[in-house]
């Protein structure tokens, strides 16, 4: 994926100041897909695990919009027990 998904995702976002909602989709701990939905307009951008964790960083550094990585809501693609060992 393109580097710059990272610059779309907050120019987008902070144009509003706004912060995305945030998915993720794992296949495993650290195979993850991230897609970010923006409240406003509902568009979605996708980014890998690099970019999402600049993105991350970035917002952490602006304060104002972005993403939150409090509020990532990580779903498994095969849900796996939690407790089978
Ligand atoms: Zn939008």
């Amino acid at each position: 994926m393109d580097a710059r998904q990272v610059e779309l995702v907050l120019a987008h976002l902070c144009r509003k100041g706004l912060f995305g909602d945030v998915r993720a989709w794992c296949e495993s701990r650290f195979d993850c897909v991230y897609v970010v939905t923006c409240p406003d307009c509902g568009c979605r951008f996708v980014l890998d695990e690099t970019e999402f964790q600049e993105l991350v960083e970035r917002s952490n550094a602006l304060q104002v919009c972005g993403v939150l990585p409090t509020a990532i809501d990580v779903r498994m693609f095969q849900p796996r027990l939690p407790f089978s060992g």
